[in-house]
């Protein structure tokens, strides 16, 4: 039989399907060995067929398979294929999102260790054995109940015991698969509520079309995670198996928690914080179905259960399901093709849904859901907008307002705990020497280097290169600089001057570069260890902390007045989920949002909750300066050691692109090429040409775009085609 595979190399750029032959029955979806160009490697088997173009005694044969299973089902092919076509993504490089890296290459292999077991049964055996050999007779009792690890009898009885038992024939060792579970550690008590009217009123809807579409937008602390498990467990006692997103699962700690207490071992979580023995257990629990559930960041939606009942999506708006390096791709699109694939039910949720998915819940294409209220019928919490250019007028020249200062010395007073949000880390965004106007920057990106105090350095934000301080000036020599806007290292200093007695906790990627130490902050804060946490927009995400009343922003205003189309929303997205970290329990919550425009619609609605009237402006604005939905938003970047090349490549494309858009005049809003804003980055030189596409003719263009960006001329410039990317810089 002849077996069409994919090679799994991954320097090389080629992306062709190769003929092997072999005698075995073997199945599509295979991991094989082959060889290739002279080495042995692996690749997937994608098709079968009774003969091939190439003269028989020239295809090599398969030399085994690697797995002892089919690694790729059918329905994940198909689903490989979709997105090949969808993306232009080179077919190895979809096939390996797929199966966990940490099995290719035989890079982590199941963990077998050694068992005994009796030979006979224990009442046949302990006559045989003298009383006065306690730990021997005691090993048979032990194994009268099943087999052990030999590690544990060893440790439990001594390990002279065990061995005599083997030489007398009593016991048998062999070895077996262990999983390395990571389930241990998050066993909590379960906390099963009881539906308020309205959850149930929207779980029976999502289950009464089991394909059905549906958006599930529900105010902050509605209860959509409870909503979420009912939905799951329905499926999973119907026999079906679901997927759980969550966008940063290393900041969700408490979302694992809540399906560990209600569903045991039938979760199984895929995510970078699991080492790569526990990343790879975790998968198999999934294939082998002893698991139904995973529950991870984006890459779980590739996980491998077949017989899907949902694809459940919680912060559907949340840019982390936006893969922008290679391969890009949409979460939400692949997750409705595969619940497509799977006759599944496809469930997104959001306090703040995207204006895309909002859009097309108005158009029908998702049914909309709402939990308009909280839980308790809890209220929103107040929110003082505070004019930071009066509080300078009244001789307050200090990041924190008046306001803000009087509410945290109450909530402290009160033993409460305080949430400051600033989304910017560090300790200043720059160095400017005050005689020249000299500024630091890095010498691979075009960015200026922020401060950083605690280790006395710049660091470049954009790739994490580490500079010295400057001392003095390196262009005119003068010894004083000005800084920058403030970061939360320097927040915290103030907040150490400000309240010396209370403790303070920070949350940003700066003290979070460990596995743990995400879910070591907010267990501390959780168990009211200290009493404000400052933080970047880390701490806007899904957090549930009972005793936070009251919520600081600092700097409303970052984000805003950028150029991406997405500013306003993504600015009011980030506030009003940061706004509803306030309060959420019996105490009334409030809120402090300090601003230098506090006219601004994104911030007086955000304070207001009230997300209906902001998309109603904000789709207004959309669709007169039709940008997506009402458009599509195509960028192909170039980047580039040589400034020359880059500029050439750019060119060659541009002029055929000219005449796509000459032939299809009514397809493109705009055209154009440009710098990008960020110039430079890591030694690459970066252009790009923007694309505004009528969606009536997207599809009709796209391939066309594609396939000029198929053929690049200048071989050291590498180019990537993004459909609405998240961000143009
Ligand atoms: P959301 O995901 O919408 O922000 P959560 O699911 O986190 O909201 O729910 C908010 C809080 O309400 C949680 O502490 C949760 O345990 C609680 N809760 C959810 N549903 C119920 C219910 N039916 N009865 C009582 N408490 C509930
Ligand atoms: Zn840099």
């Amino acid at each position: 039989m002849i077996y069409s595979v994919i090679v799994d190399v991954s320097t090389s750029q080629l992306d062709r399907v190769f003929d092997y032959k072999s005698d075995e029955n073997l199945t599509v979806g295979q991991r094989v060995k082959v060889n290739f160009n002279g080495l042995n490697t692996e690749g997937f088997i994608i098709a079968q067929k009774q003969s091939t173009d190439y003269p028989i005694e020239k295809v090599k044969p398969i030399l085994g398979t690697l797995d002892n299973f089919v690694a790729l089902s059918q329905e994940m092919l198909q689903l490989a294929t979709f997105m090949k076509e969808t993306y232009h993504l080179r077919y190895v490089d979809v096939l390996r999102l797929f199966v966990p890296s940490e099995m290719r290459g035989g890079k982590v292999k199941a963990l077998e260790m050694d068992f005994a077991k009796l030979t006979d049964s224990a009442e046949n055996i302990l006559p045989q054995i003298k009383e006065t050999f306690a730990q021997q007779r005691q090993i048979v009792q032990y194994l009268a109940k099943g087999a052990e690890k030999c590690s544990f009898l060893n440790k439990q009885f001594g390990t002279s015991a065990l061995k005599t038992l083997k030489k007398k024939g009593f016991v048998e060792i062999y070895r077996n698969e262990v999983l390395r579970n990571v389930a241990q550690q998050l066993v909590g008590e379960s906390n099963k509520h009881k539906l308020t009217d309205q959850q149930q009123k929207v779980v029976d809807t999502i289950l009464s079309d089991k394909q059905g579409r549906y958006l599930l937008w529900g105010v902050t602390g509605s209860g959509k995670t409870e909503v979420y498990m009912n939905v799951i467990q329905q499926l999973v006692d119907m026999g079906k198996n679901c997927i759980m997103l969550v966008p940063e699962i290393s900041l969700t700690p408490n979302m694992l928690r809540l399906f560990r207490d209600r569903f045991g071992d039938t979760v199984a979580i895929l995510h970078s914080g699991l080492s790569k023995g526990q990343r790879y257990d975790e998968w198999i629990r999934l294939k082998t179905g002893k698991a139904k559930i995973a529950i991870g960041a984006r890459s779980a939606v590739f996980a491998p259960l077949d017989n899907l009942g949902a694809i459940i999506i919680d912060e559907e708006h949340d840019s982390s399901y936006y893969s922008d390096s290679n391969p890009r791709y949409s979460t939400i699109e692949v997750a409705t093709k595969r619940a497509q694939l799977n006759h599944a039910l496809l469930v997104l949720g959001s306090a703040t849904p995207s204006l895309t998915t909002f859009y097309k819940a108005q158009k029908g294409e998702y049914k909309l859901l709402q939990l308009p209220s909280r839980i308790n019928k809890m209220p929103l919490p107040k929110v003082d907008i505070v004019d930071m250019r009066m509080e300078i007028l009244q001789g307050n020249n200090s990041v924190i307002s008046n306001k803000l200062k009087d509410k945290l010395a109450e909530t402290l007073k009160n033993g409460n705990q305080a949430i400051l949000f600033l989304n910017r880390r560090g300790y200043s965004s720059f160095l400017m020497c005050t005689k020249c106007g000299y500024v630091a920057r890095c010498k691979d990106c075009d960015v200026t280097l922020t401060v950083h105090k605690e280790s006395n350095t710049l660091k470049c934000h954009y790739c994490n290169k580490t500079y010295k301080k400057l001392t003095h000036c390196p262009h005119c020599g003068q010894q004083s600089f000005k800084q920058g806007k403030l970061g939360t290292q320097q927040l915290c200093d103030i907040l150490n001057n400000l309240f010396p007695d209370a403790k303070l906790l920070r949350m940003d990627s700066d003290t979070t570069t460990t596995k743990e130490s995400y879910t070591k902050i907010l267990q501390e804060f959780a168990d009211q260890k200290a009493q404000i946490l400052v933080g970047t927009q880390m701490v806007a995400k899904g957090h549930d902390f009972p005793n936070v009343t009251l919520v600081g922003i600092i700097d409303a205003d970052i984000g805003l007045y950028s150029q991406n189309y997405l500013a306003n929303e993504r600015c009011f997205q980030l506030l009003t989920q940061v706004a509803g970290r306030s309060g959420r329990n019996a105490l009334a919550g409030s809120v402090v949002l300090q601003t230098y425009t506090p006219q601004h619609y994104c911030l007086t609605l955000a304070s207001r909750q009230d997300y209906l009237s902001f998309y109603q402006k904000e789709i207004g604005l959309r669709d007169v300066a039709k940008f997506p939905p009402f458009s599509s938003i195509v960028r192909v970047l170039y980047t580039c050691e040589n400034e020359q090349d880059c500029i050439d490549q750019v060119t060659l494309h541009a002029s055929k692109f000219e005449q796509i858009k000459a032939e299809n005049p009514d397809a493109f809003y705009f055209m154009d090429k440009m710098r990008c804003q960020i110039r430079r980055a890591e030694g690459k030189f970066r252009f790009q040409i923007l694309f505004k596409l009528d969606n009536d003719y997207f599809n009709q263009v796209i391939d066309k775009i594609f396939a000029v960006c198929d053929v690049v001329q200048r071989k050291n410039v590498r180019v990537f085609v993004e459909v609405d990317p998240q961000d143009v810089t």
